[in-house]
């Protein structure tokens, strides 16, 4: 078989490759302070999204629509080969400076005038809210245009399959509507006014500090008005209603896979990483205990800040609230997990492994999802060939397989719909659907083994 790649799709994704690099190199170049024109700014905002794309339409030009996931334990790239492990120290550096060393990346001290990269992105800030770029307004712009590109990319490699289509489309329009323009358009047009959060769909227990006592005030200050009052409104009702309510009705994959930025990031961003979740039990055990490890830590440390805004007090058993409480958490898990593990490791662990392993939001759904819901991937035992592509290519480490060999609906609270399971079946047996509750827990399988098929019982 001839495997050489035609010379139109080589020149293409050369040329998508050769775009990204000129936005890299300008950024580069930007946050070593050179003095650059606010041309280059258009040219990283045309440039980079478009090279993306152009790589991605390029690297499925010609080929049939369908699987294609030929070559990804050859490549450097999908099997943590030198060029991963560039990527992974690079993001995690990246993430490091955010988190901690903002004034390396140009962030001005105390109102003084930003430099740098953050400074690279002054008149787009000035343009869309009035005010100059924070670190999390560059990294909000970088976040939202790789979920773009690479979601573009996502959509033509994915192209056979409409719920691939449409839940992509979802996560490309959350982000930059929902968690980029309004948030960024209402904090320009509010400036005067104290800051709350502002993404709609940034719910607690994601959101970790909505509960906290500025937060609280914030939203609730007479200046705020009734925009504070509905964003306060709307996160109640967002973590006590709507999350349970569309859980119980469509899975945990309303949020995770069709909302969510960080889901939305891994499923696009993170696409080449999917087959590196671990699928071993001894995983699947340390991800029970993590992740609802850390909706016990949230739920306790929101409790103690709880304590403190009713009790007017900064101490809980005379310890410093914000000190023992609010800090770690934030730290441990609202940085360094979710960010720096979260995404700089995705190209060593795979691309959910804060949704796998750390999401507060993903356990809260994962209770319902697992014990209250209409949600299940159906298996058509019969049909199942034992390729096992459904398992390589389930980044939440779930042995799809072993479900479907036995013919048993997937019920497990750690799977977030993204249907990539599905996609990458060659024999139409699994299906994401919603039904009756009654029968979802089938425990009666078809057994196909060495003594022929058989029912159990
Ligand atoms: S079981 Fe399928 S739908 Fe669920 S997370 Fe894994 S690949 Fe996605
Ligand atoms: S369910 Fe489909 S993808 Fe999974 S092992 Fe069977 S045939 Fe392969």
């Amino acid at each position: 078989m001839n495997t050489a790649e035609p010379k139109y799709r080589i020149t293409g994704k050369s040329i998508g490759l050769g775009l990204t690099a000129i936005a890299l190199v300008v950024l580069l170049l930007a946050a070593f302070n050179l003095d650059l024109p606010s041309i280059a700014l258009i040219l990283v905002l045309v440039t980079l999204p478009l090279g993306m794309i152009v790589f991605g339409y390029s690297s499925y030009l010609g080929l049939p629509i369908g699987i294609k996931n030929d070559g990804v334990w050859t490549r450097s790239l999908s099997n943590r080969g030198l060029s991963a492990w560039i990527i992974g120290v690079g993001l995690t550096t990246f993430y490091v400076l955010l988190y901690w060393f903002p004034e390396i990346l140009g962030q001005g001290a105390d109102g003084a005038k930003n430099y740098g990269l953050i400074g690279f992105f002054d008149p787009l800030s000035y343009a869309i809210k009035g005010s100059p770029a924070s670190q999390w307004f560059v990294y909000g712009t970088l976040y939202s245009i790789a979920i773009l590109g690479l979601g573009i990319k996502f959509i033509f490699k994915y192209r056979h399959n409409r719920y691939q289509f449409w839940r992509t489309v979802s996560v490309i329009i959350a982000q930059l509507v929902l968690a980029y323009f309004i948030p960024e358009i209402l904090e320009g047009m509010n400036q005067d006014k104290p800051y709350f959060a502002k993404d709609l769909k940034y719910f607690f227990p994601l959101n970790y500090y909505f509960f906290e006592d500025w937060h609280l005030n914030n939203m609730m200050a007479s200046e705020s008005g009734t925009l504070g009052m509905f964003y306060f409104l709307w996160g109640l009702v967002g973590f006590l209603v709507v999350t349970p309510f569309l859980t119980y009705f469509v899975g945990k994959r309303w949020y995770c896979s069709w909302v969510c930025g960080c889901g939305g990031l891994a499923e696009t961003a993170g696409d080449s990483f999917r087959q590196l979740s671990d699928k071993s039990l001894r995983s699947w055990k340390l991800e029970r205990w993590l992740i609802h490890g850390v909706l016990a830590y949230i739920l306790i440390v929101t409790g103690v800040v709880l304590y403190g805004y009713f009790a007017n007090s900064y101490n809980f058993m005379g310890l410093d609230i914000y000190t023992y409480f609010r800090k770690p958490y934030a730290f441990v898990i609202g940085a360094a997990f979710s960010g720096v593990i979260g995404v700089g490791f995705y190209p060593l662990l795979g691309n959910r492994v804060w949704c796998r392993f750390g999401c507060p939001m993903a356990a809260y759904m994962g209770i319902f999802q697992r014990f209250k819901s209409r949600f299940r991937i159906t298996t058509n035992g019969g049909q199942c060939i034992s390729c096992g592509n459904c398992s390589t290519y389930c980044e939440q480490g779930i042995d799809v397989r072993w479900y479907a060999q036995r013919g048993q609906n997937v019920i497990r609270a750690s799977c977030v719909g993204c249907g990539i399971c599905s996609a990458v079946c060659p024999r139409g047996v699994l299906k994401l659907e919603n039904g009756p509750e009654e029968g979802r827990i089938n425990e009666n399988p078809i057994i196909i083994g060495n003594d022929g098929i058989r029912l159990k019982n």
